[in-house]
């Protein structure tokens, strides 16, 4: 194996293009081809801003799926990496360790739970709720033996490991994968009809993202979640929201079930529970379902590490310090009503739908996909991913000012109106 040299970068670049593509091609070279990227190579950000290594700047529009809350590099987060990092990084749960208390404590408080356990990846906190849901069956509910079953929806995200995927409604993510882990059910997002007839004594829970993001930004009629939450009350059925994307500000409130004044068995967080520097995830719930757990049955080697523990302490206390979340609510109020300005004058747009700054445009089949116009909006110096082929989704981190909104809505306005 050798190194590149930066000379060896810099002739690249004279050799073959610019440095970007000789870049691009070392991943295509020696990198799984599991993703299809837009081609820009970044390799700095502040707040909202990202650079690519040609010094092209962006709005970041995706915020790493809503990983980058606190905006890139944030300074306080990258004090308290450096400050934890010369002191403790990781001591495994064979010990105990001075900042997961503090984070126990602090997030319980924060979100109104009883209990919290600490994971690392979005999906992995999925494995986490799912665990602790069938042994609540088993243990609280009187389930037989191997019978639990959980409800999801159709056009779900909720991670890649093989148990997740088994749900799956997307093709691609389950072809060549099988075979699958039983005990799932999937129904229609948005139909009480459907999700209550779905509904059985051995139903353990209902794993629900309170508005898909992968899925394309797809918000539930309104009353919904509030409907579903007293029919899982009534039948002893346990609610898991998956706030992995919506959670943390990003939706206008801490937690998108808010919206609805719905307080769900089971929350499940990540993504910019660490602000993007570290994977953190969490599972919060009562006593009587994370209280299932014994020593020995179910951990991490990094959940809960000093490290992570104190960066998730500080993403939180930023959220809150920073008022984050009011200005996700406020901003993206006012994002959104310039979209719609937009969209007035453009027959490629069908909807624009979402809450605070969680916002997906719905293009119309005429418009050919979302593709070419992510595309288009990177040349203009906006950074967004197409998502469900006809979806473009606008989550920027939530320190946006409006200035920067309004400089977005411009470009976003020459592009939709000349492509
Ligand atoms: C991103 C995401 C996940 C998976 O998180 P990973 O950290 O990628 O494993 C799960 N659920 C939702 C709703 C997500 O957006």
């Amino acid at each position: 194996m050798s190194a590149l040299s930066p000379a060896e970068v810099k002739n690249s670049s004279t050799n073959k293009g610019n440095k970007g593509d000789f870049l691009i091609d070392l991943e295509n070279q020696y990198g799984a081809n599991n993703y299809h990227p837009l081609n820009v190579v970044l390799e700095k950000g502040e707040g909202v801003w990202v650079y690519d290594v040609e010094g092209k700047k962006y709005l970041d529009c995706l915020s790493a799926y809503s990983a980058v809350n606190q905006g890139h590099c944030n300074p306080r987060l990258l004090q308290k990496l450096v400050d934890q990092a010369s002191k403790l990084t990781l001591t495994s749960r064979a010990f105990r360790n001075d900042q997961l208390g503090p984070f126990c404590k602090e997030i319980c408080e924060l979100t109104g739970y009883e209990m919290v356990l600490p994971m690392n990846s979005g999906a992995e906190a999925v494995e986490t709720a799912i665990k602790a849901a069938r042994k609540w069956a088993y243990n609280v509910k009187n389930v037989p033996d191997n019978k639990a079953e959980i409800i999801t929806c159709h056009n779900n995200f909720h991670g890649r490991t093989i148990s997740i995927i088994s749900f799956s409604s997307e093709p691609s993510y389950q072809k060549g994968f099988g075979p699958f882990t039983p005990g799932f059910t999937s129904v229609e997002y948005g139909s009480i009809e459907k999700i209550e007839a779905a509904m059985n004594d051995n139903t353990a829970a209902v794993l629900i993202e309170p508005i898909q993001g992968e899925g394309g930004v797809v918000v539930p009629p309104e009353g919904y979640l509030k409907k579903l939450s007293s029919i899982c009350q009534e039948k002893n059925i346990l609610l898991i929201a998956d706030e992995i994307q919506t959670g943390l500000g990003r939706t206008g409130k801490l937690l998108a079930c808010q919206h609805e004044e719905v307080t769900p068995d089971v929350v499940i967080l990540g993504k910019a529970l660490s602000g993007g520097f570290y994977p953190v995830s969490a599972v919060l719930a009562s006593k009587e379902v994370l209280g299932v757990f014994s020593p020995g049955e179910h951990g991490s080697t990094f959940g809960g590490n000093p490290l992570g523990m104190s960066l998730a302490r500080e993403a939180l206390k930023i959220l809150v310090e920073e008022k984050l979340i009011e200005n996700a609510a406020e901003l993206g109020e006012y994002f959104l009503e310039g979209l719609r300005k937009i969209e007035t004058s453009c027959s490629y747009i069908e909807c624009i739908r979402g809450k605070g700054l969680m916002i997906g445009v719905v293009l119309t089949p005429e418009a050919k996909g979302a593709r070419r116009f992510c595309e288009a909006l990177q040349k203009e110096g906006i950074l967004c991913k197409e998502t469900h082929e006809n979806v473009i989704r606008f989550a920027p981190p939530l320190v946006i000012t409006k200035t920067e909104i309004d400089w977005a809505l411009d470009k976003i306005s020459q592009v939709m109106k000349t492509l």
